[in-house]
């Protein structure tokens, strides 16, 4: 609201993004009556042509939306094979949006970073905007890093390029990669343009006989294009590290130290102002942005939650302990857990865990397990939405709803925080970025604990309580209050004994 005010205001061109489908959902629910104008990605539209009456309609697909009866998105669809398609001026549901989105008179723009950076890097743009609002900006370095970062697999590679392709060992220096990315880049480019010759010539000759895999490879090679073009183009320090690829397949991933340094090209685009919005900026965000300091006017105001009504209590009793102590004494832990549950048994809870070892632990040795939910990495989305629905009062384990998620009132009442989210210290990227600056891990670690903080009250007449029971907590924030905001700070208690909880909402 903030941003939609500040736009109408001035009487700006905004453009508004969101780092998740439900953020942007919500905010387009809300905002369209005031002419707010929403545009997605290509692959959450349906391909016009590709229905069953469409003229790409009987084409034979391949790949696993096929396989699975789901119907072609504009992402797939020949056009992006180079193709053409009358309905790309008038009729395609996505080039629709995108007209609506960059005409002139469509002052209130909705959408994600993702797609922000890539149609203003691939695609044609969305016009010029005076405003560009960053709804949760804490994401904002994250999406950064992420959009300018890839990953490679070998497979990919050698099914759209010939075998002396083969990719270089994770292991070769940053120049040898360039030299190698960009080498390929051009050969791939060059095939490219003759793939969408062979498809012109298909269409001249009236559109038949062409396979889908032809479409396909186009398309594989579009993407691998773009790939390539960003290893080619690596400047500054990156961390080339070995990992696997969603399908656990071996793959190289490429990340900038730095993101921020790309920041005002790709993401701010020259726009006159950028308001970022988030309950957990700070400065050290337009720092990691690499904005200069006399350009940024930062401002934190106070929460309007009351204080009694969303304590932050850090348990000092035997039970809370840190991860070295634990392992040794992990039954008075647990037991800590069950008698903080114990006593709120008529409400619904969640408990952080960090990490998805730690929940099975939980879940494992919990005497309340019946009453909870865990979920893998693929069932998140399912599990959470089982849990806000229930009436019953489970308890959600999970190492995945420290930020993004919701839940307010009596959705859940109070959240235990079994270990402070500190970022992986093997991950290289982290380790590059703390070498770079001290304060990096330390900033990470407060703002996914305020994020976590935040999960359960969402109104100022919500309430729930945040319990920690690792006492990492107590050296991390006396170190670190520096970096913590106002309405985290006045929120904290320490209790020495286990007390009663919150009056219970009504409802639910
Ligand atoms: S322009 Fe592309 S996505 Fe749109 S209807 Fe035509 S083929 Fe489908």
């Amino acid at each position: 609201m903030v941003g939609v005010c500040a736009a109408l205001l001035s009487n700006s061109r905004a453009m508004f993004l969101t780092s998740t489908k439900a953020l942007q959902a919500q905010s387009s629910a809300d905002y369209s009556s005031v002419g707010m104008v929403e545009i997605k990605g290509m692959n959450s539209y349906e391909c016009v042509e590709g229905m069953p009456s469409g003229r790409f309609g009987d084409m034979k697909r391949d790949g696993y939306r096929a396989e699975h009866g789901m119907p072609m998105m504009c992402d797939e669809a020949p056009c992006q094979s180079g193709a053409l398609c009358l309905k790309r001026d008038d009729g395609c549901l996505y080039y629709d949006a995108v007209r609506r989105a960059a005409n002139p008179q469509s002052k209130l723009v909705l959408g994600n970073y993702a797609y922000w950076m890539s149609i203003n890097k691939y695609g044609e743009g969305l016009g010029s905007f005076n405003l560009l609002v960053l709804d949760e900006a804490h994401n904002a370095v994250d999406e950064l890093g992420k959009f300018m970062g890839t990953e490679l697999t070998p497979h990919e590679v050698s099914s759209v390029l010939p075998s002396e392709s083969r990719m270089l060992d994770a292991g070769a220096d940053q120049e040898e990669w360039r030299e190698w990315g960009g080498y390929w880049c051009i050969f791939a480019s060059h095939t490219l343009e003759m793939i969408k010759a062979q498809i012109r010539e298909w269409e001249r000759s009236g559109g038949r006989g062409m396979s889908y895999a032809v479409l396909r490879r186009a398309r594989d090679l579009r993407r691998l294009i773009n790939k390539l073009a960003t290893v080619a183009g690596m400047r500054g320090e990156w961390i080339i590290d070995r990992v696997e690829d969603a399908r656990g397949r071996p793959a190289v991933k490429f990340d900038p130290v730095w993101p921020g340094t790309y920041a005002e090209d790709t993401l701010f685009r020259g726009i006159e102002k950028v308001l970022l919005i988030s309950a957990t900026a700070s400065p050290k965000l337009g720092e990691m942005l690499d904005i200069p300091p006399q350009h940024v006017a930062f401002q934190e105001y106070p929460s309007t939650f009351p204080v009694s009504r969303r304590p932050v209590i850090y348990m000092a009793t035997s039970g809370a302990m840190n991860i070295r102590s634990r392992a040794r004494n992990l039954h008075s832990w647990i037991t800590l857990l069950d008698q903080i549950i114990e006593r709120r048994l008529d409400r619904k809870g969640i408990i952080h865990t960090v990490s998805y070892e730690r929940m099975r632990e939980v879940f494992r040795m919990s005497r309340w397990r019946q009453r909870m939910l865990t979920h893998d990495s693929y069932t998140t989305r399912k599990v959470i939405w089982e849990f806000k629905n229930s009436r019953e009062n489970l308890i959600l384990v999970s190492p995945a709803v420290t930020t993004g998620y919701d839940f307010p009132y009596t959705e859940a009442e109070y959240q235990i925080i079994t270990k402070m989210p500190f970022p992986d210290s093997r991950d290289r990227v982290v380790k590059a970025r703390n070498d770079r600056d001290r304060d990096y891990r330390n900033h990470l670690t407060m703002q996914n604990l305020t994020q976590m903080a935040g999960r359960i009250n969402r109104a100022d007449d919500d309430r729930g309580e945040t319990i920690i029971i690792d006492s990492d907590f107590v050296w991390f924030i006396n170190k670190n209050h520096r970096l913590a905001h106002r309405w985290f700070l006045e929120a904290i208690r320490t209790d020495q004994y286990l007390k009663p909880p919150l009056p219970k909402l009504k409802g639910g």
